[in-house]
């Protein structure tokens, strides 16, 4: 699916996040920046151990902020690790957080003049953040963020399973 805000482009699409060409693929990373399960694991293994080595550097990441290194040998230029909630009852400051962790990425993004992003969709794996209502944060914040500030061109969410597209999908309908 595709929808277009301002001059941005949304698109939604089922794939491996590790595959993407855009600018930057933003990692859904845990505070110590040091790789583990999930979509982390698999930025680490693909992009080799200069991403690894930068993110020992940098040293860890508070919840719902962002850091950026190189994207190693993915053909991304940037990894943006972002750090989403760990999701208890959604009354612990969990939305806020998210929203936290894609408004600091695409941030991170235009400091760095970069002009085309992808999003796994954070939290929503390990985290336990509930894809419903996650997909709604996720989209509502990337069509405010683009509301308010012009140079991106692409902002594009790559989503594990059919199911998990489905409901993204829904989301940014419901939210145009
Ligand atoms: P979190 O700890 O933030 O919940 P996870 O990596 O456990 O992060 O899960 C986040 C989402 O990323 C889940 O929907 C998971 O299915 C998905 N995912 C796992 N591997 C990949 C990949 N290679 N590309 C895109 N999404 C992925």
């Amino acid at each position: 699916m595709e929808a277009r805000v301002n001059a941005t482009a949304i698109s939604l699409v089922r794939g491996d996040i590790t595959l993407e060409e855009t600018d930057a693929i933003v990692n859904a990373a845990n505070t110590t920046l040091s790789g583990g399960s999930g979509v982390d694991g698999a930025i680490h293994s693909s992009g080799g151990p200069l991403i690894s080595a930068e993110c020992r550097k940098i040293g860890s990441c508070p919840t719902g902020h962002a850091v950026i290194t190189s994207g190693g040998s993915l053909k991304a230029r940037h990894v943006i690790h972002t750090v989403g909630p760990v999701y208890k009852d959604g009354e612990h400051g969990e939305p806020s957080m998210l929203r936290s962790a894609y408004l600091s990425s695409l941030t991170l993004a235009l400091e760095k003049n970069l002009r085309s992003v992808a999003f796994p969709s954070i939290s929503t794996g390990a985290y336990g953040y509930p894809v419903e209502e996650a997909s709604k944060i996720a989209v509502s914040t990337v069509i405010g963020f683009i509301k308010q500030n012009n140079g991106l061109d692409l902002v594009r969410f790559v989503l594990f399973s059919d199911r998990d597209l489905e409901v993204y999908s829904r989301a940014l309908k419901g939210a145009l």
